[in-house]
């Protein structure tokens, strides 16, 4: 299979799965289920390599929401085909795909899912195992550069290698950490087969604000716990995140931003900027702390008046000078309306490159209901590389690893 072979020789396997992500592994262990000859391909020297990065932090594998609330993650027009493949495979399943691993679950902060040991490492290495055992074959170091003919194209250490298989998964994830090997190199070589890709944007990001050097001087590197975020949607929906933010050198970054960062970049988009509104204080009630704020001041700086009426100090009432009038810092009412309401104009989202997933990729209109491309028959489609979007908490993972079992069952009709 490694050699230079003409392209009119037989197929060397049932289904070929380009990209060794959780998408294509899972698409593998759908097609090798029922006997076909599957092999995986990929670029890195390893498989899995994202899926070893996102469990650094505590591999957050699903979440414990089902059907509609599951659903609802996924944006309000639900593409079909994703909604059949999450309803085949839901959080349940993953659940139980995980304990048929070895791999016991629990249920943590609102309601994500992780493995009892928190880590990515024994659930990829089992799932590995497992795979060779089915009689899955791995080729690293197999950069998959398009067709010719009907031959799959890699370069690999070796020279160019050309593959044939009866059916194609691709599951090579979208443009985000490319050092991990998902570059969307695939882009242009898709677009010329006729399939239609969505521009792929950075989601789940940081953001760019314009700070001034005062600010960033004292407070970039530093986290603010427990505020919540809200802005006004493209429709008019205002949208809130509770979480911890993180202040940096270039503006902001936290699981409570990444939660709004699709609304956040779509009016970005439109309007140039959006803003950003931060409740400072959401323990308290604005009229309570105008309240407070109006007791007299007497001889008290500005910034043991504030902590003293609203228990703002360090990071928060850094932030909170940052974005205040100067006419407001003498209103009590303003002043108020101001923390419970901080202001923050965001300049851009931050590079895809540094994003947690990509927005944007393969349009479901260009697949048919099993993910087969519409303009490439035999050629279905996995992953992160399709177009949908969806928060952290788990739900990247399960679009994957529901998408890579609907392809890989789906590729295995045809093969
Ligand atoms: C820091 C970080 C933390 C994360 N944490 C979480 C989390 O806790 N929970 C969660 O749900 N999600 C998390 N994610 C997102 C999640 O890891 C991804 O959504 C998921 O890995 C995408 O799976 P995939 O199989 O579609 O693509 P990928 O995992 O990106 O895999 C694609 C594979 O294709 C290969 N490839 C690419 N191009 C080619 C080519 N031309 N030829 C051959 N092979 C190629 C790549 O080498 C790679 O192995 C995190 C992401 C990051 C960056």
């Amino acid at each position: 299979m490694t050699s230079r072979r003409p392209a009119s020789r037989p197929v060397d396997h049932d289904v070929a799965v380009i990209g060794g992500g959780p998408a294509g592994l899972m698409a593998a262990e759908a097609a090798t289920s029922r006997g076909a000859r599957v092999a995986v391909f990929d670029a890195m020297a390893s498989c899995g390599r994202k899926f070893l990065v996102a469990g650094k932090g505590g591999l957050n594998l699903t979440h414990q929401e089902t059907g509609d609330a599951l659903l609802a993650r996924y944006g309000d027009e639900l593409p079909e085909a994703l909604r059949a493949a999450l309803a085949a495979f839901d959080t349940r399943a993953v659940r139980a795909w995980a304990a048929g691993l070895g791999i016991e679950t629990f249920v943590g902060n609102s309601g994500r899912v992780f493995p009892s040991d928190l880590k990515a490492a024994p659930l990829l290495r089992r799932w590995l195992e497992r795979l060779r055992r089915q009689g899955v074959t791995f080729h690293q170091r197999h950069r998959w550069t398009g067709w010719s003919g009907d031959a799959l194209c890699f370069e690999t250490p070796a020279g160019e290698v050309q593959v044939k298989a009866t059916a194609t998964v691709l599951a090579l994830g979208g443009a985000s950490w490319p050092r991990l090997g998902s570059d969307a190199g695939w882009v242009p070589i898709l677009e010329a087969a006729g399939i239609d890709v969505a521009p792929l944007v950075p989601s789940n990001c940081g953001f760019e604000v314009r700070w001034s050097e005062h600010l960033r001087s004292r407070a970039a590197g530093q986290p603010i716990k427990t505020i919540t975020l809200s802005c006004v949607d493209e429709h008019g929906v205002t949208r809130t995140a509770p979480g911890d933010l993180l202040l940096t050198d270039y503006g902001l970054e936290g699981g409570c931003v990444y939660a709004l960062s699709r609304y956040l970049r779509e009016t970005i988009a439109a309007h140039g900027q959006a803003t950003l509104s931060v409740d400072l204080a959401p323990a308290r009630d604005e009229h309570a702390l105008a309240e407070a704020l109006a007791r007299p001041r007497g001889k008290q700086s500005f910034a043991r008046y504030l902590e003293r009426a609203s228990a703002l100090r360090g990071t928060r009432a850094l932030l909170l000078r940052e974005v205040l009038p100067n006419a407001a810092s003498q209103d009590s009412a303003k002043l108020a309306r101001t923390i419970k309401a901080a202001a923050i104009e965001l300049a851009a989202a931050r590079p895809i490159e540094e994003a947690i997933s990509t927005a944007g990729g393969v349009r479901f209109t260009a697949l048919d209901e099993s993910l087969m491309a519409r303009a490439k028959p035999v050629l279905f489609i996995a992953g992160e590389m399709l177009d949908w979007e969806a928060p952290t908490g788990g739900y990247l993972l399960t679009a994957c690893v529901a998408t890579g079992a609907k392809a890989g069952h789906a590729s295995l009709g045809k093969a």
